[in-house]
């Protein structure tokens, strides 16, 4: 059993803040601090550049990838971390067109995060010859599968609604087509099982800086199914991809395994920082997870209906079709949800009119989701959220 009392205590909550957005950026592990400082100042500042060695600073993209490895179900070295997930998508695409040349088409769905259609459409324009990505709605993407598919790319859990896409299922029926499969788990690693190996997944990517809590800016994940990995090319062939990185030979070849996934010098003060932030995971069950994150959602859907205030629903409503977040629909959403963080309970908008809510097991309690619903509920009540101060659009929503 999880002892989620032992998770709470494990985060640095400010005080009388609720925090519903760790869907979006995760909240400060107490570890990191003191992994932070000795890596700054033992590592970086004691050892300067005999860190490399003396620190394991070069281990660090696979040990962490390993470390998410078992958080996904993923074999152990087949994760690598470092990059951005929009950089990883873009390698995890390509590398997943190559393995089908005689085909041109990426589907994804109309729901899938901008920054992942963008890299589609940018890397089929780039490859031209006909590439293209082709889009469905979330709900028609099963009918849409069909022979002239190269790459199915799907993100797992929906940014926006939470709807969460049967992945065994999706990664059945597209290799039953000969199509090879990319899953973006950026709303579902750390949020709901996974079992990338006993799908079948041929390629996933996912970042960190969301239910991993490894701080703003973290690096991403990719995944490469054993199988592909002996044929796969990272796309973008740095040094660090190399056999032999430091033969500094003329001409680049690949590493074996994942390491070939890897571009340039990683990012050791993040990742050394998401290294504390999964110490967290320690004795954590998935399944747990899961059963908690249910529980503290559907008493907040239940909550917030019962209010009574105008607030629509937009999430699938049964908590097995759904990640760990849930959203709501409202015209003035916006500034309801400015004026829901003025009172301390910080969830998020996204346009045109939703205010998002995620749900982290690790930290939050039925209480915790009883006095935002009563908070929610005050705001509603005295349409507090008229007030004009609220709806000044920030850059970040
Ligand atoms: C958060 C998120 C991103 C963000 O990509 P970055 O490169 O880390 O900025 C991309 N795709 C999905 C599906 C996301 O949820």
């Amino acid at each position: 059993m999880t002892d989620f009392a032992r998770t709470r205590a494990a985060f640095d909550l400010p005080e009388g803040v609720i925090y519903l957005d760790g869907n979006s950026l995760g909240p400060l592990p107490r570890g990191v601090m003191q992994r932070a400082e000795r890596v700054i100042r033992e590592e970086w500042g004691g050892m300067l550049i005999r860190g490399w060695n003396d620190a394991g600073w070069m281990a660090l993209s696979t040990r962490v990838g390993d470390r998410i490895a078992r958080l996904v179900g993923a074999e152990a070295g087949s994760v690598i971390c470092g990059d951005t997930l929009s950089i990883r998508t873009f390698q995890a695409l390509n590398a997943a067109l190559a393995l089908n040349p005689d085909r041109r088409v990426i589907l994804s769905d109309t729901g899938n995060f901008p920054s992942d259609l963008y890299i589609a459409d940018g890397l089929a324009r780039l490859k031209g010859e006909g590439y293209a990505l082709r889009t469905a709605p979330p709900g028609a993407i099963g009918d849409a599968l069909d022979e002239t598919v190269a790459v199915l790319m799907l993100t797992e859990v929906d940014y926006r609604t939470g709807r969460l896409h049967d992945m065994r299922d999706l990664t059945e029926r597209a290799h039953a087509l000969g199509i090879v499969t990319v899953w973006d788990l950026a709303h579902s690693a750390g949020a709901v099982p996974v079992d990338l190996s006993g799908c079948g997944a041929d390629f996933a990517v996912g970042c960190t800086y969301k239910y991993l809590n490894g701080g703003p800016g973290a690096p991403a994940f990719l995944y490469v199914a054993p199988r592909h990995q002996g044929v796969s090319f990272p796309t973008i062939q740095g040094w660090l991809g190399h056999a032999e990185p430091f033969a500094f030979e003329q001409g680049y070849r690949p590493a074996a395994g994942i390491a070939r996934m890897r571009i340039g010098t990683p990012p050791v003060i993040q990742l050394a920082i998401l290294d504390a932030a999964l110490d967290v995971w320690e004795g954590v069950s998935m399944d747990d997870i899961r059963a908690r994150s249910i529980g503290l959602s559907e008493r907040f859907i239940a909550g917030v209906e019962a209010l009574d205030a105008g607030l629509e629903l937009v999430s699938p409503r049964d908590p097995m079709g759904r990640g760990s977040q849930v959203s709501f629909s409202h015209p003035d959403g916006y500034a309801i949800m400015q004026t829901l963080i003025a009172d301390g309970v910080i969830g998020d908008f996204r346009a045109p009119d939703r205010i998002r809510f995620g749900f982290a097991p690790l930290y939050l309690d039925d209480r915790d989701i009883d006095t935002a619903v009563a908070r929610l509920g005050r705001i509603m009540a005295g349409e507090r959220w008229r007030d004009a101060r609220f709806s000044a659009r920030k850059a970040v929503t």
